[in-house]
């Protein structure tokens, strides 16, 4: 029977190999869900689906997109805010 801190749901368990070539049972936290669109809530391409002290690991530009509210809305929505922002202003 696993440790009870290891029972849970949210974690989940891997077969690592390790050095020696033997696999070993490994329990890690499971992956968050996927960063969603400010406005229509879809799913974001191009932000890593990782846990904080992995996303550390990665460079800034792997992060997420380098175009304004890149990371925050979709690249449709934020084509609408740019047009909404230059006619209102
Ligand atoms: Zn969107």
């Amino acid at each position: 029977m696993p440790e009870r801190r290891f029972r849970s749901t949210s974690v989940r368990k891997v077969h690592r190999r390790v050095p020696g070539s033997r696999t070993v049972l490994r329990y890690e936290r499971r992956k968050p869900s996927r960063a969603k669109c400010g406005k229509c809530s879809q799913p974001l391409p191009g932000i890593p689906r990782e846990r904080p002290y992995r996303v550390h690991g990665l460079a800034h530009t792997q992060k997420r997109p380098s175009r304004p509210f890149g990371g925050t809305l979709c690249s449709e929505c934020m084509r609408q805010e740019m047009r909404r922002r230059a006619r209102s202003a």
